[in-house]
């Protein structure tokens, strides 16, 4: 197939972007080079996108450099008004930027149109309102003075992001940072690039001058590293996993760069036995499938009360099984592909992970019979019960829609396991308990908790992690804290101050 009988097939109105978007124009790699993007449900190539080198990000960065003066002293509320906009074009295009993500990323089509559209529009949207209310303030200082500050954009920032989430991602990221004032040299993951160019696209036409926002599709290895390393660049905010999120530390200490690092979860979901189960069965099953389990804060360890683990998988087993797996662009399918074929295989290895330390498969655990997924990177939904919460399973982040079960018989122990890692990203509880719900809010170690639900997110509450999750925080008030830096101005009004060297 052609790229257009690609586009036609996956009901596109407008033509793919392949190209890098720096300086306000789509433009080819210095190089020349490209790379494949792949359909993940068949395997099948997409376009062939450019891929950016050092020189690339270079010219980005450079254009970046020169547009921050402008985009920087633009009234707030102006850069405000260009994010609006933004997110109305989003909105304006939302079953074109849904179709182009599934078919991207294996997301199923129903997700893309419900959640990841409308939460990335919501992201620009909540920031463009923010710009011109996210201020300084006066400080109460001694007689004689006035003690202000400014709050101000760091400057040119680099943004690296992961494959899981491409389209929300960009806003998360993008949003806030522009808000404050700053412009950016993105890198998006080189096996999803192609909603972030859409999103290039759509910028341009609400009005972003030229070199505030850039875009360099390309391997991790080199625009990455190249952007970790610039000396033009006064931070880098990364998604991504906890191995390169080191490196990224390392890369970035010859300038001295700002770092805000979003790693890997391995997510608690715990089950009281007061709680409500039909609500328990529904929303951890959601916590872990959901995306096909590609999600940091999956609730990828299921932690069940001894006294209703089987009553509970009694409802979830056959739960999970009857999740529709299919083409993501069939508006029927509940769960896709994941999204490379390298990560199906990845996924799969710890079946047998599992099996080598006692763990007993309880669903899944392979690839789907159904010979229309065979050359398609899918997995069934997988329940594993582990013997120890210091298993492997227990313990690395598998990123796939794989979930660990483990059983407790009383809070302490519940505490124990929940805390029983080195990450510290998203939780859940599941309880009737008011004391209870509290106790366990305060006392697990994670950047969100929710209770009787899972995985909700909101560009007005705090997103991040503690321990080898990262530090930082995305969305809120506390992303512009992210993206800006504090000056504080003293002014002399009246004092009069004894001179330090009379003569
Ligand atoms: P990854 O390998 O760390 O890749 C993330 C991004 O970093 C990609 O764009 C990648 O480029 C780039 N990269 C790779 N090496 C680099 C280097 N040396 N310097 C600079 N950039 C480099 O992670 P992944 O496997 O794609 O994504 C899954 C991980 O992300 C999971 O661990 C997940 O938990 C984490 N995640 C965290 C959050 C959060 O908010 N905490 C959210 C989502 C995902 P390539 O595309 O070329 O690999
Ligand atoms: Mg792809």
């Amino acid at each position: 197939m052609d790229l257009s009988d690609i586009q036609k097939a996956a009901g596109l109105r407008s033509p793919i972007r392949s190209q890098l978007f720096i300086d306000g124009r789509f433009v080819d790699a210095a190089s020349g080079e490209t790379l494949p993007t792949l359909n993940p449900h068949d395997n099948s190539p997409i376009v062939d996108v450019a891929m950016a080198g050092a020189a690339d990000v270079d010219r980005a960065v450079a254009a970046a450099q020169r547009a921050f003066p402008a985009w920087s002293r633009m009234p707030a509320a102006d850069r405000g008004r260009i994010l609006l906009k933004i997110a109305d074009l989003i909105e304006a295009n939302t079953e074109e930027l849904a179709r182009l993500e599934s078919l991207d990323t294996g997301h199923p089509l129903r997700d893309c149109r419900m959640l990841d559209v409308p939460r990335t529009a919501a992201c620009y949207r909540y920031f463009g309102g923010m710009a011109d209310k996210f201020q300084g303030e006066t400080i109460p200082v001694e007689a004689g003075f006035l003690n202000y500050t400014l709050r101000e954009p760091i400057g040119v920032v680099g943004q690296v992001v992961p494959w899981n989430f491409p389209l929300m991602f960009t806003s998360w990221k993008m949003a806030p940072a522009l808000a404050a004032g700053n412009t950016i040299v993105m890198k998006p993951a080189e096996i999803t690039p192609l909603t972030s160019l859409k999103i290039a696209e759509l910028m341009a036409e609400a009005g972003m001058p030229a070199g505030v926002v850039n875009m360099v599709p390309g391997l991790g290895a080199t625009a990455g590293q190249a952007i970790a390393e610039h000396p033009g660049l006064a931070k880098i905010a990364f998604t991504g996993s906890t191995a390169t999120g080191k490196r990224i530390v390392q890369a970035s200490a010859g300038n001295l760069k700002k770092v805000q690092l979003e790693l890997g979860g391995k997510g608690p979901n715990i089950v009281f036995e007061d709680a409500n189960l039909v609500a328990a069965v529904n929303g951890s099953a959601w916590a872990i499938f959901h995306n096909q389990g590609q999600a940091c804060i999956a609730g990828s360890r299921l932690v069940l009360h001894e006294r209703i683990a089987d009553a509970f998988l009694a409802e979830f087993i056959p739960l999970a099984r009857s999740i529709r797996l299919g083409n993501p662009l069939d508006a029927a399918t509940e769960m896709g592909p994941l999204t490379s074929s390298q990560h199906q295989q990845r996924v799969l290895s710890y079946v047998d992970v599992a099996r080598e330390q006692g763990g007993e498969v309880l669903a899944g655990g392979r690839a789907p019979a159904d010979p229309a997924l065979a050359s398609g990177c899918y997995v069934e939904p997988t329940i594993v019960r582990a013997a120890s919460w210091r298993d492997r399973v227990a313990q690395e982040e598998v990123f796939g829609p794989f979930v660990t079960v483990l059983t407790f018989k009383d809070d302490a122990e519940a505490l124990q396991i929940a805390n029983g890692t080195d990450y510290g990203l998203g939780a859940g509880l599941w309880t009737s308990n008011l004391q209870r719900a509290h106790r366990f809010a305060r006392d697990i170690q994670a950047g969100m908790v929710w209770v009787n639900s899972y995985k909700r997110v909101n560009p007005g509450s705090p997103f991040g992690g503690t321990g080898l999750s990262g530090y930082g925080r995305e969305m809120g008030f506390d992303a512009m804290r992210e993206y800006t830096q504090v000056k504080s101005v003293w002014i002399n009004v009246d004092a009069r101050i004894a001179p330090h060297y009379a003569r």
